[in-house]
């Protein structure tokens, strides 16, 4: 969803998205939405750009990365976010850079922000990089498949047969 920014109200700008299925396209993302994300607030006029106060709210479900299990992931956030316009006038582009750098300041564009962008911003934030069902998961058996969590298994871990002859020179560098 795209918010104007012409005409905004002298008291501000309220809006509410409640996305529709399929309407946020998270391209290959490693997640699905369970629940499509919920955007409210409101945008205020700050000297040449706006600022965009508001919650967020979604559900994400991401496969656990050792036994696969489906893991919910709660997006919960608030949100408070500068957006300065891409070319603001007056020539104070080199400040506004050192700004962006340091307050993570938005740029926004034609006189309008793309809700859509922000909510995947945030949902990637609340993606980790490494996901676990659990601290303690023990994941699949590599070599029967069971999950480990629910079932023991027999199997003992194969012997990489480059590791056999090199067994005997004791674990030095192994960390570079
Ligand atoms: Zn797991
Ligand atoms: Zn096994």
């Amino acid at each position: 969803m795209i918010i104007s920014l012409v005409r905004l109200p002298i008291d501000g700008l309220r809006f509410e998205h409640r996305y529709s299925e399929g309407e946020l396209d998270p391209g290959d993302r490693d997640y699905i939405l369970t629940e499509q994300p919920l955007v409210s607030g409101r945008i205020d006029k700050a000297g040449t750009g706006v600022r965009l106060r508001g919650e967020i709210s979604a559900l994400m479900v991401r496969p656990c990365d050792r036994c696969l299990a489906d893991v919910t992931l709660p997006l919960e956030a608030r949100l408070d976010l500068l957006y300065v316009p891409a070319d603001p006038s007056g020539g104070r582009s080199g400040e506004i850079e050192i700004q962006e750098q340091d307050l993570g300041i938005s740029v926004f564009q034609n006189d309008e922000i793309d809700l859509d962008e922000l909510v995947l911003e945030q949902l990637e934030l609340s993606n980790p990089l490494q996901l676990l069902c659990r601290e303690d998961c023990r994941g699949l058996c590599p070599q029967c498949g069971v999950d480990r969590n629910f079932e023991p298994c027999d199997c003992k871990p194969p012997i990489d047969p480059r590791w056999e002859g090199l067994a005997s020179f004791g674990s030095s560098d192994e960390n570079g």
